[in-house]
């Protein structure tokens, strides 16, 4: 069935390959924007990868603010599924973890007023890994398991991601909304144009050298087209309604992340060793994406996708190919080392 759906922050690094995925379905789209300027911005980063130009006349746009009450009932008129992605992801976390945690909260509890509003019974939520992982725990974690929002080393990030997460949660069981989330980790792959905003942070900060070594850590990993792929697989299976997925391919160390760049650019300087604990500590009044990594040094987290393979019929791009993607990309696009 071909769905009208609203996708809210369609300029995003993974929005615009749902929207694609949408449209190449036959879908329907409305997708918001904070500005009406970035309109013709995400038509044209989505037009090359269709083969028919004629699909984006099923794109249209609604201008709407997680922050603000106007333009949300407007955006939901007519629509039958609703795709919450918007939500600040930034590379550094603020001082004050308020400005993170308001508008994922208060912005997905709009968005789901909304659309209840209008009738709508069908709401994807893009989530994420950091609302699953618990430090607490060091076995593999899985849709069950929620991000311990007292540990020390919860980011503002992570809390706003879990907080708005049991928000939705308990707003669709309140009023029998068809919710599901999609819980991705670090999302990799290549960006459908150059606005991607802080999504692809890490994987520039290691293929531009500038640690000589990295910090002993290790995450789930994704290729954006699996993130875009398993929404409109939600989408299609109503039974996944009231469920969880993680959606990860795997995990790997961020000394394995320099490693396979350095294979891929043996000429480049990329750090492939771990800094020893003492370092880090060291620099991490100076550098605060360091500073919140200290409490979660030698972890590797590490997630099951079994979910997502045996009810949604997934099988990931590889770890390796999705960095590498994202890597390639950044390299011929001459956003690093032009
Ligand atoms: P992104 O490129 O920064 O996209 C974020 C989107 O949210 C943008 O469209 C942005 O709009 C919008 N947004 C932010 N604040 C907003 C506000 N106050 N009102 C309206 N829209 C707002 O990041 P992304 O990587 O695609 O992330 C998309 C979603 O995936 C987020 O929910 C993020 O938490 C989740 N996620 C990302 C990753 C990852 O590794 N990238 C991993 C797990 C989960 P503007 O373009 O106007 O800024």
């Amino acid at each position: 069935m071909t769905e009208t759906i609203l996708l809210t922050g369609v300029s995003g690094f993974i929005a615009k390959h749902i929207a694609l995925a949408a449209l190449l379905r036959g879908h329907s789209l409305r997708g918001t924007l904070r500005s009406p300027d970035r309109a013709e911005e995400v038509r044209a980063a989505l037009r090359p990868h269709l083969p028919d130009a004629s699909a984006l006349d099923r794109l249209s746009f609604a201008v709407a603010d997680l922050e603000r009450d106007e333009g949300w009932p407007e955006a939901m008129v007519g629509v039958t599924a609703v795709i919450h992605c918007a939500s600040p992801f930034p590379l550094v976390q603020p001082k004050d973890e308020q400005a993170l945690i308001r508008p994922a909260v208060e912005g997905t509890l709009r968005v789901l007023r909304a659309a209840q509003a209008a009738g709508v019974t069908r709401v994807i939520l893009t989530s994420s890994c950091v609302a699953v992982l618990n430090d607490g725990k060091d076995a593999l974690q899985d849709e069950d398991d929620w991000c311990d929002l007292a540990a020390p080393g919860t980011t503002a990030y992570a809390k706003s991601k879990t907080l708005a997460e049991k928000a939705a949660w308990d707003f669709a069981r309140a009023n029998g909304l068809g919710l599901t989330t999609i819980n991705p980790g670090l999302v990799a792959g290549p960006p459908l144009d150059g606005h991607f905003g802080s999504s692809l942070g890490l994987i520039e900060r290691i293929l531009k050298g500038r640690d000589p070594m990295l910090p002993p850590y290790g995450l789930p990993v994704v290729d954006v087209r699996d993130v875009a792929e398993m929404h409109l697989r939600a989408l299609d299976r109503p039974e996944t309604a009231g469920k969880r997925y993680i959606s990860a391919a795997g995990s790997i160390p961020l000394a394995g992340i320099g490693q396979l760049f350095k294979a891929a650019y043996p000429t480049r300087r990329i750090p492939t060793r771990e800094a020893p604990g003492f370092l880090l500590r060291l620099m991490a009044p100076f550098d605060p994406s360091i500073r919140a990594l200290l409490p979660k040094l030698g972890r590797l987290e590490r997630v099951s996708n079994l979910r997502a393979v045996q009810e949604m019929g997934m099988t990931f791009i590889p770890v390796s190919q999705a960095l590498k993607a994202s890597a390639d990309w950044l390299v011929t696009s001459g956003r690093i080392w032009a």
